[in-house]
């Protein structure tokens, strides 16, 4: 079964209303084919779901594993969802590293998106020192085994495959450790899920995707898309991932 390739854009903490040109452009330019979404910081949500257009879907960066509550200063899958969201990031390295997630709370995380209805987009990826320690592989699939809950299909969840040491470095990963690393990862999904759904999940790379390096990453096998950082605040790099997919 082909699988759809998703490029799905993260702003981080970047972006302020005068961005929603960018979401325009991108709304205006999405190629047919892939999936395109945007996920812009939380305060812009509402605004990107109201002009992005039919081809481009929005989503948020993380959620809370709770519905509602006393949890000041964090927003819930639900209201990612009432926001016009229809996807997360969750357990993004970023988030890892600087609010010490655990693959325990990004399960948690997952688990809340589903209940709201929104497709998560898991992360997993591996430090400079563990790929240089061999660990890779192990890595990223004990992260997977942690952070993806029982029942996982793959109209619910896509994997992202982003090594920590090539977000926002410049450095991508070589290809031939991108398709070591997949394939990896699409085995963890058979041996649990069956072979049906690893075989129709997506996994994703991210990771320095810039628009000259694209076409070769989508060349490879098991990479369905990309999560693409720095390229997506800037309307013609992202539109151009998007052609090459
Ligand atoms: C990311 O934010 O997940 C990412 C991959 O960033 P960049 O493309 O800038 O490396």
């Amino acid at each position: 079964m082909p699988r759809t390739p998703l490029i799905a854009g993260n702003w981080k903490m970047n972006g302020l209303r005068e961005s929603l040109a960018v979401v325009e452009a991108v709304g205006a330019g999405a190629p047919e084919g892939p999936d395109a979404l945007l996920c812009p910081p939380a305060t812009l949500l509402a605004a990107t779901a109201a002009v992005k257009g039919a081809r481009l879907a929005v989503g948020g960066q993380d959620c809370h594993a709770a519905a509602s509550g006393a949890h000041t200063g964090d927003v819930s899958a639900e209201m990612l969802a009432d926001a016009g969201a229809s996807a997360v990031i969750l357990g993004h390295s970023e988030r890892r590293a600087d609010h010490g997630e655990t693959d325990a709370h990004v399960r948690d995380k997952v688990k809340a998106a589903w209940r709201a209805g929104l497709l998560a987009i898991v992360c997993v990826g591996e430090t400079l020192a563990e790929r240089e320690a061999g660990r890779a592989s192990e890595v990223v699939q004990t992260q997977l085994a942690g952070s993806v809950p029982d029942g996982a299909d793959a109209a619910r969840l896509v994997v992202a495959y982003e090594p920590v040491w090539a977000i926002g470095t410049g450095r991508r990963a070589e290809a031939a450790d991108v398709a070591e690393i997949h394939a990896v990862a699409r085995a963890s999904l058979a041996e649990r899920f069956g072979p049906d759904m690893a075989a129709a999940a997506r996994i994703l790379y991210g990771g320095s995707v810039k628009p000259d390096t694209a076409a070769d990453l989508f060349a490879l096998e098991d990479v369905d898309g990309a999560l693409v950082g720095g390229a997506s605040l800037k309307a013609e790099d992202f539109l151009a991932i998007l052609r090459a997919a």
